[in-house]
């Protein structure tokens, strides 16, 4: 009978300190993450999907997923780690199939994502998100800039005061860039301040 009170005391403080609970935004398998891509099998061969955890603009702690590129993987995985730490808020993180593949749906949505089979958008050249090794983060926050002005996603503005921007000085471009990254807020023919590439 003791023995089973002592049972009952430490499931009772399991059930009290078990942290708060995650709040999920992406549950797939690889499969259902990649189904219907047009990608050609030598490059579904290099992908993988990981799970990352990151605090959301609701200051919860989600969890998401990426589908990127295995050579991708660990600096992915340490610059989530470096946004969770440092309380960088990530709106949320789920493969793009969830946007029918629609980079335009996924950007308005603020969704952040890495691979996607697809042309860089106004050209027929294929992206670095076309092999898993880009990604974009709360395009919301950082838009893309182009040369005459025009912001993507409509309605979004550019402001490094905000929560879940990035710059220069923000830890983990600084961290992206010291692996070998481009950080798109950097480039000059236009500003594509959520996208992050390996190349
Ligand atoms: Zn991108």
């Amino acid at each position: 009978m003791k023995k089973l009170c002592f049972f009952a005391l430490f499931l009772t403080i399991i059930y009290i300190v078990k942290p708060n609970d995650i709040i999920i935004d992406s549950d797939m398998t690889f499969e259902e993450a990649t189904k219907g891509t047009k990608a050609p099998k030598e490059i579904l061969d290099s992908l993988c999907i990981i799970d990352v955890e990151y605090y959301s603009f609701d200051n919860k702690l989600h969890k998401g997923q990426l589908v990127l590129n295995i050579a991708a993987k660990d600096d992915i995985i340490e610059a989530f780690k470096i946004a969770k730490k440092i309380h960088f808020p990530i709106n949320k993180v789920i493969p793009i199939i969830k946007y029918n593949w629609s980079d335009d749906e996924s950007m308005e949505q603020n969704n952040s994502s890495a691979f996607n089979y697809r042309f860089v958008a106004g050209t027929k050249r294929l992206s670095n998100h076309a092999t898993g090794r880009a990604v974009d983060i709360n395009p919301f926050q950082n838009p893309v800039i182009y040369s005459n002005g025009r912001i993507s996603p409509k309605g979004a503005k550019y402001d490094i005061s905000k929560k879940g921007t990035f710059s220069s000085d923000n830890e983990i471009v600084i961290f992206l860039k010291s692996r070998g990254w481009r950080w798109g807020g950097e480039w000059t023919s236009l500003k594509d301040n959520h996208h992050f590439d390996l190349p």
